[in-house]
């Protein structure tokens, strides 16, 4: 049987070894139902997530909740909305008490002053022609200047089918504001004609987001595998979908099999006692999945299954230390 010491030479041994260290326990958080901006696709408004609990308004309960996570065993907390920058003090319930990322539209900059060195996830949906179409304005124009040049700032770039052949101006412009990339998918949640995947499309884009990592290795924090694995949806012969998700709120977690899956993963609404199904909707046809974090998640938990070569293992190793980048839990 292959072990992990018998497929490794000394260096993808000393790269596996700082990883398996990490001991990664994330939740996901709605901070608020409320956003500045109102995206065509958007998960949350499109799945009226936003009316499925009212906001806890008392400060005090942000704090007491923050702490009861920590102590359930979270030690990631990945802030979503609606906008969080919208509610700062509840950011920093979260900040004070443990590693913390904020998504955010990146229209109201986090100041530095008060959290040096939160991550910060700043999501993009395309050229300036793409944001204004889905987004209403452009959306990077605002969000560069606010974050140029900042350490801990990367940019969450969510591929449309209509970027295919231009994917490279937009990595472009992040580089030249001095800020990292990493590359996701959409998912058409709204239907929005001309934005669905076709296989054809799929296949040509992972041939670009390959192309990117190349041309740009100190910008795109991705791996190959992360492409192959997003644009198919296979990994080692087997489909994503609900039934292999990873992502799904442990408590609401009925399945049978249960699959291997995310370790106490829970995503809370913002009255901080309502729980949805996953890290996306609760109303997303699983079949059409394209969430990044899902799939990378989908590949951590399943490391025996990469057991099997020594190339499976450095892919398992490689997919693992892109989750830990972005999160800042090992160095870009
Ligand atoms: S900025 Fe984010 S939360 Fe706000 S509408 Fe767009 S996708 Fe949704
Ligand atoms: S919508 Fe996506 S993230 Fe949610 S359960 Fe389905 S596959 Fe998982």
């Amino acid at each position: 049987m292959n072990t992990v010491s018998s497929l490794l030479d000394d260096s993808w041994r000393e790269r596996y070894r700082r990883i398996s260290a990490l001991n990664i326990r994330s939740s996901i958080y709605d901070v608020t139902n409320q956003c500045n901006l109102r995206c065509r696709g958007c998960f949350f408004y499109s799945s009226r997530e936003h009316e499925a609990a009212s906001e806890e308004m008392d400060l005090q309960k942000w704090h007491e909740f923050v702490g009861n996570e920590k102590a359930r065993g979270v030690n990631l907390a990945i802030l979503i909305g609606g906008e969080p920058t919208l509610h700062l003090d509840r950011v920093a319930a979260f900040y004070q008490t443990m590693p913390t990322y904020c998504a955010t539209n990146g229209q109201i900059k986090v100041p530095r002053d008060r959290f040096p060195d939160m991550m910060v996830g700043i999501s993009l949906w395309g050229d300036e022609e793409d944001e204004k179409v889905l987004r209403g304005k452009n959306t990077f124009a605002v969000s560069s200047k606010n974050y140029e040049g900042d350490p801990y700032t990367y940019y969450l770039y969510t591929i449309t089918p209509k970027q295919l052949g231009r994917i490279g101006q937009v990595i472009r412009k992040i580089d030249d504001a001095g800020l990292k990339v990493h590359l996701q998918l959409l998912t058409n949640d709204e239907q929005v004609d001309g934005y669905s995947w076709t296989e054809e499309k799929m296949r040509d884009v992972r041939l670009e987001m390959d192309e990117m990592l190349e041309c740009y290795p100190q910008t795109v924090i991705s791996c190959k595998y992360y492409h192959e694995i997003i644009t198919t949806g296979k990994m080692m012969g087997r489909s994503f979908g609900w039934s292999e998700c990873p992502s799904v709120t442990e408590l609401l977690d009925s399945r049978n099999p249960r699959p291997k899956r995310l370790i106490r993963f829970t995503r809370w609404a913002s009255d901080l006692k309502t729980q949805h199904r996953c890290c996306t909707s609760a109303t997303r046809d699983c079949g059409t999945c394209k969430d990044g974090a899902a799939h990378m998640s989908w590949v951590m938990v399943n490391k025996r299954e990469h057991l099997k070569s020594a190339k499976d293992l450095q892919n398992w190793i490689e997919v693992y230390e892109m989750f830990a980048k972005l999160y800042r839990f090992i160095p870009w």
